[in-house]
């Protein structure tokens, strides 16, 4: 039975509201209530992970905090009925590293009802690869999907299409055989982004501007991670009954759109949100992840950090800087 381990602790001056990041020796008998302590093998790096340890948003409720919002592992004690010691479980949203002590450390202590088992067919490591972002992506996919969209009814856009929900998008799609039309600010990943199968690419300048209430019908759907004006330019440029998935903020909060689209395309906008799917959808998000998901894609799109290296990490993911996916190893 482990009787110290390290973790990150995020700490706050009330004074002048300025945070501070250590790394901490906890005990056990140091983490929050909950009825499964699980040994954390792999976590994450997130755009919500670098707003929350750089505070450039107020994503942490309560201080003093482990950071970081999702992770996978293997249980050390249960007493919660599902679980059992040696389960391989894996842990997002829920509050994690927000309002409840999160990833950045070696050992969590979280209730049973938020986890779940790692899905057959994928790896602990698979698992934090994905992370959150890919997890948001799959929300968004089928959320595209309810909608009756099919491969045949035309192309999908996805913006912020180099990022972490952009990238796992790109892949999934074309695998499921969408063309994809990606929008990037950084065209330069052109051939990044044709390898994880998007047929087209386009310069993110081309939807952060201002734009008309309705343009040129250019795709059938859309997934969006930035918000803002690209989401209204992805809603005013979306085929009649069509749909956009938005999911991000990454460009700003703000929707400066008119209802042009839906009242006179029909084209429906879905909210996807991450932190509070019931366990049923988490659990066929994530069976459709291991069926759906290229590894080698996943592969091209992950690297893979220490814990020495999440802050720096984090930083530079706030800044729009990280191409896919970033696995942070902490057990594993
Ligand atoms: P990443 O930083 O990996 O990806 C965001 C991408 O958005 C960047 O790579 C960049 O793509 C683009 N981008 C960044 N800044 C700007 C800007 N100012 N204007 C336009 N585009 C920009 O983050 P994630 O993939 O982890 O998350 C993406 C978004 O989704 C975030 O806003 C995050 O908060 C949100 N999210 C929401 C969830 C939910 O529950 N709804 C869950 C997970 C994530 P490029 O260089 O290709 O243009």
């Amino acid at each position: 039975m482990t009787t110290s381990f390290k973790a990150l602790m995020v700490t706050r001056y009330e004074a002048t509201k300025e945070q501070k990041v250590e790394t901490v020796t906890l005990s056990p008998d140091d983490l929050m209530e909950g009825d499964v302590l699980v040994r954390v093998a792999w976590s994450t790096i997130n755009y919500k992970d670098g707003v929350s340890l750089t505070g450039k948003l107020p994503i942490i409720r309560r201080y003093p905090m482990i950071p970081g919002i999702d992770f996978s592992g293997t249980v050390e004690t249960s007493t919660h009925p599902d679980f059992k010691p040696g389960d391989e479980v894996i842990i997002n949203g829920w509050g994690l590293g927000e309002t409840h002590y999160g990833a950045y450390a070696e050992m969590a202590r979280v209730p049973g009802d938020w986890l779940q088992p790692l899905p057959e067919g994928i790896t602990l490591r698979d698992a934090m690869a994905i992370g959150t972002a890919g997890y948001t992506a799959q929300l968004a996919v089928m959320a595209l999907e309810r909608h009756g969209i099919a491969p045949k009814d035309g192309p999908i856009l996805v913006t912020g299409a180099v990022g972490g929900v952009g990238s796992v998008s790109v892949a999934i799609l074309n695998k499921l055989g969408f063309t994809v039309i990606a929008s990037t600010g950084r065209t330069s990943e052109a051939e990044y982004l044709k390898k994880l199968g998007a047929a087209e690419i386009i310069d993110r300048k081309e939807l952060s501007e201002p734009g008309k209430p309705l343009g040129r019908e250019r795709w059938v759907g859309a997934i969006d991670s930035v918000g803002s004006h690209t989401l209204a330019n992805a809603l005013a440029m979306t085929r009649a009954r069509g749909a956009v998935a938005a999911c991000g903020n990454a460009g700003g909060m703000d929707l400066p759109a008119t209802v042009a689209p839906f009242i006179l395309r029909g084209v429906t906008l879905y909210g996807i949100e991450s932190v509070r799917q019931p366990k049923s959808v988490r659990i066929a998000a994530w069976n459709r992840l291991a069926r759906d998901l290229d590894l080698d894609a996943l592969a091209a799109m992950t690297r893979e950090i220490g814990f020495d290296e999440i802050l720096p990490a984090a930083r530079q993911i706030a800044e729009g800087k990280i191409r896919g996916r970033l696995l942070v190893r902490i057990g594993g």
